[in-house]
């Protein structure tokens, strides 16, 4: 390595520095000014800015955990996914659900009386 390259590297270096030296000298000034508080308090705010989408991230995570249900249709068994205290229609019968309390149920209007279809089978249809 030459002194000329080793000069290039250097003032390469040098000019990718140059903006965190500027922000170093201004902080330095800064607190030379008896700004320190100013210093610290942009500092705090750089850390919440930075800090706030993690939160946010891993709060939406938590309460997205925490409220996704995923269970099986009360009439055809089919897996449905949904958040808690929602409504929602299953996707293979097209059955109105609703999910409380962390369980999934078929939402049927008050009054209407749920009859179990009962299942016939197979063998005395073959008969006939
Ligand atoms: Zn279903």
């Amino acid at each position: 390595m030459t002194f000329k390259t080793l000069q290039l590297n250097l003032s390469h270096l040098l000019s990718s520095l140059r903006p965190w030296l500027t922000l170093f000298i201004v902080f330095w000034l800064l607190g030379s000014l008896g700004l320190g508080w100013l210093v610290n308090s942009f500092l705090i705010l750089v850390g919440l800015l930075f800090l706030a989408p993690i939160i946010l991230f891993f709060g939406f995570r938590w309460w997205l955990q925490s409220n996704l249900i995923n269970d099986r249709c009360p009439v055809c068994d089919n897996e449905v996914t949904g958040l808690n205290n929602t409504q929602l229609q299953c996707n293979n019968c097209g059955e109105q659900l609703f999910i409380q309390d962390k369980e999934i149920q078929r939402f049927t209007p008050e009054g209407t009386i749920d009859v179990n279809a009962i299942e016939v089978p197979s063998q005395s249809l073959e008969e006939s």
